[in-house]
């Protein structure tokens, strides 16, 4: 068994590598400013979610220049995708984020952009707006659907329901606009059956792309003080290997897997501490894979 990442599927498109430059353009979150709440998901630290806190000081075109010369002088790297990560990044006046948006475009050796967001924060004029990128470039957006139970983005104090992506989602494609959706996998009120029948869900709905996460306990998180509590039990990697494999066989094989297991957290993580290797993890899935 196999699966499509998205490097791959971003190096047959562009006959070369293509790398992410992660942006923070200073946009906050209905979940955190008392839209919606002031205390955001329970795993969301200070960052958004995002793990660069230095970049929030840089202009969206010194963030690009930045990124770009550090990959290109790693990697030799000469395409880039503008990645719009932290926090929810849609959350503005249509003509603030056109502005926004399009100071990351205008870098020519940045072939596509890639929104994170909420999929309650979009409408047809933010749709529109990111639909004309579509021609020229490799245009996404992604949803933190994180789960279709309602009942754990209710645990996770998500502010937004399963119907609300649904409805996000087919306004999205209808637009040419490719969609990957974030799952978390390990949530405290989902066993595998529930895990499993979210990607169901996104098998039937031909998602375009997926990116998975364990649960993980950040500091200063709400999520860190049920951890303490015991009150949560996180899974072990072999669980997280098992499930990955058996959500792989569901979705269909063209699905482009933005990422199997997150990285970057060495530094603060609480826990699961099997998840600061994430190499390991990598192998123990394309071993389980090669098995299947
Ligand atoms: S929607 Fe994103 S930025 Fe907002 S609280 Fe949740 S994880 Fe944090």
């Amino acid at each position: 068994m196999d699966y499509y990442p998205l490097s791959a599927y971003l190096k047959d498109k562009f006959k070369e590598k293509v790398y992410k430059i992660t942006i923070d353009a200073g946009f906050t979150c209905p979940n955190r400013d008392g839209s919606i709440s002031t205390s955001g998901c329970v795993f969301c630290d200070d960052g958004g979610s995002f793990s660069n806190a230095h970049s929030r000081l840089l202009s969206i075109s010194q963030q690009i220049e930045t990124g770009i010369k550090a990959q290109h002088d790693r990697f030799g790297a000469n395409k880039f995708m503008a990645y719009f990560q932290a926090f929810t990044n849609t959350y503005k006046p249509v003509n603030e984020l056109e502005k926004i948006y399009k100071e990351a475009l205008k870098n020519p050796q940045i072939v596509g952009i890639s929104i994170g967001t909420r999929p309650d924060c979009v409408d047809d004029k933010k749709l529109d707006l990111i639909s004309s990128f579509v021609p020229n470039y490799e245009t996404w957006i992604e949803y933190g659907l994180q789960t279709i139970h309602d009942k754990s983005l209710k645990w996770m104090n998500r502010g937004h329901d399963y119907a609300t992506f649904e409805k996000a989602y087919l306004q999205t494609k209808r637009r040419g606009i490719k969609v990957c959706a974030h799952v978390i996998l390990g949530l405290p009120t989902e066993d595998k059956e529930d895990m499993l029948q979210t990607a169901e869900k996104l098998a039937k709905l031909k998602v375009d792309g997926v990116k998975f996460h364990a649960l993980c306990v950040m500091p200063n998180t709400k999520l860190e003080q049920m951890y303490k509590n015991n009150e949560i039990k996180l899974l072990e990697e072999d669980e997280y290997v098992d499930i990955i494999c058996e959500f792989l066989k569901i979705l269909p094989s063209d699905t482009i897997i933005h990422r199997l297991c997150a990285n970057g957290y060495a530094k603060t993580m609480i826990a699961p501490l099997w998840l600061n290797d994430k190499w390991s993890t990598l192998n123990k899935i394309n071993q389980k894979l090669k098995e299947l």
